[in-house]
């Protein structure tokens, strides 16, 4: 092994750094938490392509005294503890004495400073931890410090950072954060020179969840506020109804310093468990209030991981301050669902096999006795006279299979496209599978509970879930279309979204424009919607470009699972507007195309389209089988 040396101050140097700096994000957020621990009510943020060659943080704060300004710079040089004793009562979200020291290692660092009781300011330059310049300036009370090209003396650190896009995100992700964990101070972001969020600081957290996660959030907020076993859990959730796709829109601040926490997370999960949807996730902003000794923040120099003493209390009360909430300020009816129902798992069924006898003798005259029989249109058969259709083609090629003694056969019925109505083409349209008996034909019996078709299909009983195979189908035919079928809105629509929500959208127009949506920037909290897909209609805009918006923040998704996820969306509200469905002949359609089409077994997201109930299985109940 080499011989041990001791190494540079500034090779050290460079290693602590690393610690504590990781991206534009994380200078920002030390930099604004000094600003909050210098008591200042008003801070301004600003970035320049994504942070990596730009980032400002202005305060009105206590400023650094003249004498104290190089000290600052210096690891482990802090004024916010003095003794052991300090560390386990700490009321400020910094104590390390770290931060300064970092971002001066591995950027050029301008500080600007003046305290009240100074005359004049501070001027202080200092890059890759080396003084430049330090004199005498005219200056407001307060702290500008101002950080330029990161790493510009670690390229191997530079090669880490991601877009520019991104890294701006994850900024706008710690200036939202502590936008909703101080409402007392106003907080502005500029990003690239526009002003894109601008907090009251009026100390309300309502018009602070208003101003970061956008009106239609705030306008669905139950407040919480309840103490558990001396620790107190108070702010603000979403009803269940606005549960969202994702965790994203879960704060949760411990003492008013943003954490993240598994047993928070989880509380809130299982106090939402019977009112949400298996896949959705309660959203809000929570602030755990807990006794200094009770927790040991000390864990991570990022300190977003906090350690409780006993995370199980912490559990406890944020499970019952959120039961508490939805109890009194739900008050919509509790749907209670059996969720450990037994779905069926998909299955691909066996090629129908029969006899190349048969199968000569059942399509000898080419004539597809039954399908014609089936097809209903809006408002009226169609024809039920099989000379009225067109002759079928039977792709013949490939569809002998010797298999044994038997010969197996998937014919592929596709009747020539015609001049019949439109509908018609889309029944017609699915393949249709071979054996077209009267054991395929399906029978309409009726509607259960305006949810339910009852339907008859050989030897079985289905029942089909109206708005889950609706769904499913409109899904598959949005994915088909080559060019999206959209409707420009008589009167564009203006949808506000969180900040993070709406850039996320207007990164991926392209997207959205392939599915039929036309959407552009409009003020600082919303988006313009222009076009929609036809399967819309206006009053559905707000929901689903918000789901959305919602859907696009999770990282890491390839785009087709992002396309995906916009199908789902238009292809479920579509499915909603569509719940009127109720025609006979409507729903002897859906039920068709649903067990006619061995793909549609289950919705979008996951739940099944239709139980089957197997006439032997009826036969045993009432004691006619064994
Ligand atoms: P820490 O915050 O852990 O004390 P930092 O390196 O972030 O360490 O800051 C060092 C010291 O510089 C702080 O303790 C504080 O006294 C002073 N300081 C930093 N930023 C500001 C600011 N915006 N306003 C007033 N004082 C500041
Ligand atoms: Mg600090």
């Amino acid at each position: 092994m080499a011989d041990i040396v001791v190494l540079s101050k500034q090779l050290a140097e460079l290693i602590a750094a690393g610690e504590v700096v990781e991206r534009p994000a994380s200078v920002i957020k030390e930099l604004v938490e000094n600003s909050i621990d210098a008591k200042a009510d008003k801070i301004t943020v600003e970035i320049q392509r994504g942070g990596s060659i730009y980032m400002r943080v202005t305060d009105n704060g206590i400023g650094i005294k003249r004498s104290d300004v190089k000290k600052a710079f210096l690891r482990h040089a802090t004024s916010k503890i003095k003794s052991e004793s300090d560390l386990y009562s700490i009321a400020t979200l910094g104590f390390r004495g770290e931060a300064l020291a970092s971002v001066s290692a591995v950027a050029r660092v301008e500080l600007i400073t003046k305290t009240k009781e100074e005359e004049t300011g501070t001027r202080y330059v200092i890059e890759g931890g080396e003084e430049k310049l330090f004199e005498e300036t005219g200056c407001p009370d307060g702290t500008t410090i101002i950080v330029r090209d990161l790493f510009y003396n670690t390229p191997a650190r530079m090669k880490f950072l991601k877009k520019d896009a991104s890294e701006a995100t994850a900024v706008g992700s710690i200036i939202d954060a502590i936008a909703l964990s101080h409402p007392e101070i106003s907080l502005k972001f500029i990003k690239d020179g526009k002003l894109t969020l601008n907090t009251q600081g009026d100390n309300n957290l309502k018009s602070a969840i208003y101003t970061v996660l956008g009106r239609e959030f705030a306008s669905s907020l139950i407040p919480v506020d309840t103490e558990t076993g001396g620790i107190r859990v108070s702010g603000m959730l979403c009803k269940p109804i606005y549960a969202r796709p994702t965790r994203s829109g879960q704060y949760f601040f411990l003492n008013n310093r943003l954490i993240r926490s598994a047993a928070a997370s989880k509380a809130l999960d299982t106090a939402y468990k019977n009112s949400i949807m298996v896949g959705k996730f309660p959203a809000g902003v929570i602030n755990i209030e807990i006794p200094f000794d009770r927790v040991d923040v000390n864990v991570h120099p990022a300190k977003t991981e906090v350690r409780f003493s006993d995370e199980k209390a912490v559990f406890e009360a944020v499970y019952y301050a959120a039961k508490n909430a939805l109890e009194t300020g739900d008050t919509r009816p509790e749907l209670k669902l059996n969720t450990t129902a037994n779905y069926p798992k998909p299955t691909p069924k066996p090629f129908e096999r029969m006899t190349t006898q048969e199968f000569r003798s059942k399509f000898s005259n080419n004539e597809p006795k039954t399908l014609a029989e089936e097809i209903y249109v809006d408002p009226k058969p169609v024809s039920n006279r099989l000379s009225d259709f067109p002759k079928p083609i039977i792709r013949a090629e490939n569809t002998f299979v010797t298999q044994g003694e038997q010969t197996t056969v998937q014919a592929e019925l596709e009747v020539q496209k015609a001049d019949i109505k439109t509908n018609v083409d889309d029944i017609v349209n699915l393949s249709v599978t071979d054996k077209k008996t009267e054991e395929q034909s399906v029978t309409y019996i009726g509607e259960a509970f305006k949810t339910y078709i009852i339907a008859q299909q050989g030897e079985s009983l289905f029942l089909i879930d109206k708005h889950a195979a609706h769904e499913r189908i409109l899904f598959e035919k949005l994915k088909k279309e080559k060019t999206p079928d959209t409707q420009r809105l008589l009167s564009a629509e203006a949808v506000s979204l969180s900040r993070q929500e709406k850039e996320a959208l207007l990164d991926n127009t392209e997207l959205l424009t392939k599915a039929g949506f036309e959407v552009e920037e409009f003020g600082s909290n919303s988006v313009l919607v222009r076009a929609i897909p036809s399967a819309l209609s206006q009053k559905d805009v707000n929901l689903v470009v918000g789901e959305i918006a919602s859907n696009l923040l999770s990282t890491g998704k390839a785009e087709t699972a992002l396309m995906d996820d916009l199908y789902h969306s238009v292809a479920c509200r579509a499915a909603v507007k569509a719940g009127n469905l109720q025609s006979a002949l409507e729903l002897q359609k859906l039920a068709s195309e649903v067990l006619q089409n061995e793909d549609i077994k289950y919705c979008p997201h996951g739940r099944p389209v239709a139980f089957e109930i197997k006439l032997s299985e009826i036969e045993k109940q009432f004691g006619r089988k064994q």
